[in-house]
């Protein structure tokens, strides 16, 4: 997301790509505290859905997207059947159709090469890199 699309834009390309809508949400806060990765989080996921609705969203350098496990707690959990995890993807989607990697194989060192599990460095790849 490091082009000159602006926020409102960002809107409308997260709900064409996750096919939710953004607008639903009245941020009852059920998503984040249910959330398990929400300590490592830059911004909750209602916070998140909040700075899109407002068009406040400055994407660059967010970690929420790539810290969300994808655990669909979140979606369960939301009154508004808002399916928050497709959101998160549909962020990390447009970060990597800009062309770059989140965390690229020669950027991981070569001790979690060597020591993390073969299944774990390639779903690492398939999330981590276009
Ligand atoms: S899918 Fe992501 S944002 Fe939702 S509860 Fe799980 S880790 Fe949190
Ligand atoms: S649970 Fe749903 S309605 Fe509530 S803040 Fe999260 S996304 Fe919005």
């Amino acid at each position: 997301m490091r082009d000159g699309r602006n926020s409102s834009q960002l809107r409308l390309l997260v709900e064409q790509l996750s096919q939710q809508s953004i607008l639903a949400c009245y941020q009852c806060g059920c998503c984040s505290a249910g959330c398990p990765m929400a300590p490592w989080m830059d911004a909750l996921p209602n916070q998140l859905i909040r700075r899109l609705q407002l068009g406040r969203l400055a994407t660059n350098g967010l970690r929420t997207p790539w810290v969300c496990a994808s655990c669909l707690t979140c979606g369960v959990r939301c009154p508004k059947g808002i399916d928050v995890p497709r959101v998160m993807e549909a962020l990390r989607t447009l970060e990597l159709r800009s062309g770059e990697d989140h965390v690229g194989p020669s950027e991981l060192a070569p001790e979690h090469l060597r020591s993390l599990p073969q299944i774990a460095l390639v779903a690492h790849m398939r999330k981590a890199t276009g």
